[in-house]
């Protein structure tokens, strides 16, 4: 077993404040890098030590110099590193720079996430492990014949999508051949641009699917666990804006079956460390997978509530080479692992409703914190007299919460809604409480097309 000393955080904001809590939980010291940028930011306080980078790079650049970062883990004596997510959280040429300069990655072996990083490659993996794929074509494609042949064939609508894609960019949904071109072209311009990547393939678009996913958790060792499926439905844009878990909406045996599958393409290919693995279930109740996630995510939370397993103090376990059934993690088994209540998270960002969701900046004057029983807030930067900049993503604090019944649940999550206040910056809480509110979430019944289809959720 290693033993890490130092853990160097590649990210920033809520991800990093919550690694570092891990770490120091572990008796590891948490090492932050910021950029010019984020000198003011409250989360670099937040670890033992923090140091600048990026100097003359753009606020984006100063968080995706492989070398650069590489070079001061190094130089800092850093043993590990943590990717968060976005930033270098899925680039295996990271991963395996960090490996070669003798520094261990935190999340699964570069092979694996080169496999997985692809939605092409990753859809193949599926089928190997016969996982039900969304039907479409599995290659790259080059013309615009063949977008047309596979639309003409399987019938429209489509969906046309980058390979590289992420955060719900580079997809388009096309619903008539006239529109097939356009927005093909359209998504790989954007895929190219955000992630200097144009690989494009189809697939058929299903109407109204709910997303459920299933957080994985595998060791160095060959053991692999799934922690229960998650309901990311409620989405704006294809990114999710509210996250549960049970999907009690769905019969048993669908949510077994999907975690039976999530566990199928994990054991597959070997898979080690936390990820995600992402399905759409249709409305006749069959699931088909759509992509892996090799990292934590926004929403792993609400598995922790629900399971009482830290994931991110297990990812660092597991990179120091414990296995799953340590004392230490404490999964003695599948069967050993209890999904027990629910669990609602809400991301609130300064995003204003009213202005189409447009990014809000400035200064946040007032920040009164929701807490009490069930509840749980997972922040970064906000507090009294913290400067809102334009440069980063717009998550300001998720605020998590878990009860016995999913009644109560809800009824925490407004509460805790209501009580935090924050002035200075529009933030969209009004919006996610007109959510909660709602007869189909009461029920659970949130499809992919909720938000989009209930324009009054904005007022
Ligand atoms: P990203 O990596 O950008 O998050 P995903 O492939 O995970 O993209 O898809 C994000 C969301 O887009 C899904 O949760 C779903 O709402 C929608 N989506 C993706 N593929 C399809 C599809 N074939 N049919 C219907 N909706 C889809």
């Amino acid at each position: 077993m290693k033993k890490f000393k130092r853990i160097l955080v590649a990210n920033r904001g809520e991800i990093a404040i919550r690694v570092f809590r891990a770490c120091r939980e572990l008796g590891i010291r948490s090492v932050a890098i910021y950029s010019e940028e984020d000198q003011l930011s409250l989360f670099r306080t937040k670890a033992d030590e923090s140091y600048l980078i990026g100097k003359d790079k753009t606020p984006l650049d100063a968080y995706l110099d492989i070398d650069e970062i590489i070079a001061l883990a190094k130089n800092k004596g850093v043993d590990a590193i943590h990717p968060g997510y976005g930033f270098l959280s899925e680039n295996p040429e990271f991963a395996r720079k960090c490996q070669e300069a003798g520094i261990t990655f935190i999340g699964p072996h570069p092979n694996v996430m080169e496999k997985l990083g692809d939605k092409i490659s990753s859809k193949i993996v599926a089928q190997e492990a016969k996982v039900p794929t969304i039907p479409g074509i599995e290659k790259p494609i080059h013309s615009d014949l063949e977008a047309k042949e596979f639309a003409d064939k399987a019938g429209y609508p489509v969906m046309v999508k980058a390979a590289a894609g992420g955060g719900g960019r580079g997809m388009r949904i096309v619903r008539s051949e006239k529109d097939l071109l356009n927005e093909f072209h359209s998504a790989r311009s954007e895929a190219k641009k955000a992630f200097g990547n144009d690989s494009m393939f189809i697939e058929k678009y299903l109407e109204k699917p709910k997303h459920i996913e299933v957080q994985i958790l595998g060791d160095e060792h060959g053991n692999v666990v799934h922690l229960y499926e998650r309901d990311c439905s409620i989405q704006r844009r294809h990114q999710k804006v509210v996250e549960f878990t049970p999907a009690f909406s769905l019969p048993e045996k669908v949510r077994e079956d999907i975690c039976a599958d999530a566990l199928k393409i994990a054991n597959s290919i070997g898979y080690s460390n936390a990820g995600t693995v992402e399905f759409l279930v249709d409305k006749d109740l069959n699931h088909y997978f759509i992509e892996v996630n090799p990292r934590i995510q926004v929403e792993h939370t609400v598995t922790e509530m629900c399971t009482d397993i830290d994931i991110v103090q297990a990812q660092i376990l597991i990179a120091m080479g414990y296995p799953l059934d340590s004392p230490e993690i404490g999964i003695k088994g599948q069967d050993s692992i209890e999904h027990k209540g629910f669990a609602i998270q809400c991301r609130v960002t300064t995003e204003d409703p009213l202005n189409n969701f447009a990014p809000d900046t400035g200064h946040i004057n007032l920040y009164r914190s929701s807490s009490g029983f069930g509840v749980r807030l997972d922040g970064g930067n906000g507090f009294a007299g913290a400067i809102i900049s334009p440069y980063y993503d717009s998550l300001l604090v998720k605020v998590i919460t878990h009860g016995r019944t999913w009644k109560d649940t809800i009824a925490k999550s407004v509460r805790s809604l209501r009580e935090l206040q924050i002035g200075g910056v529009k933030t969209n809480t009004g919006f996610l409480l007109n959510v909660l509110n709602t007869k189909e979430f009461s029920e659970g019944s949130c499809d992919t097309s909720f938000i989009e289809e209930h324009p009054e959720l904005f007022e």
